[in-house]
């Protein structure tokens, strides 16, 4: 299959997620030229608004490979993946994204309200003025968790799990 066939199927996903009451996104992850994994958005069916295709594929795609290191797949998305998948997809490290209608084609068809509009703009704003107040507070015991693992990382000889290279995140960004 070439990268259009294994968006169609992806689009065949999500038109399918429509007639049964979900939304219209769909995603497979494609590893050596095999679909390994797939999803479909179930925000509303399971209230839960991080239930987007991408994130389901890659969900799978994890217990397929029992690892969260996803640089050897693609994901093809059937519409442009949104700020929070993509970001999953630089977390899982995949290799490559292909995506087909995009945000502003979505949009001319099926008006929606954009509830991550501002998301990367409000990247530049201070924390306080985002949509989504954003604060970050000195406590004392904010270093607690990376200490720990920094400090079984030392006995252990091993990376601290969650985090390739035991670097941690920004502490604000959790
Ligand atoms: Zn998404």
């Amino acid at each position: 299959m070439d990268h259009e066939q294994f968006l169609n199927e992806a689009i065949r996903l999500a038109t399918g997620n429509v007639l049964e009451g979900g939304g219209p996104y769909g995603a497979v992850i494609v590893r050596d030229g095999e679909i390994i994994a797939s999803g479909v958005n179930t925000v509303e069916a399971d209230h839960d608004p991080s239930a987007h295709a991408e994130l389901a594929a890659i969900r799978e795609a994890g217990r397929v490979l029992s690892s969260s290191d996803m640089s050897e797949v693609t994901l093809y998305a059937s519409g442009e993946p949104c700020p929070m998948c993509l970001a999953a997809s630089y977390q899982a490290k995949i290799g490559k994204i292909f995506y087909a209608c995009s945000k502003t084609e979505a949009m001319d068809v099926l008006p929606v309200e954009d509830k991550v509009k501002n998301f990367y703009s409000d990247r530049d704003k201070a924390g306080e003025e985002r949509d989504v107040p954003f604060i970050h507070m000195n406590t004392a015991r904010r270093l607690e968790p990376f200490e720990a693992a920094a400090a079984r990382k030392r006995v252990a000889g091993q990376p601290a799990d969650g985090n390739a290279g035991g670097v941690p995140h920004a502490v604000d960004e959790g």
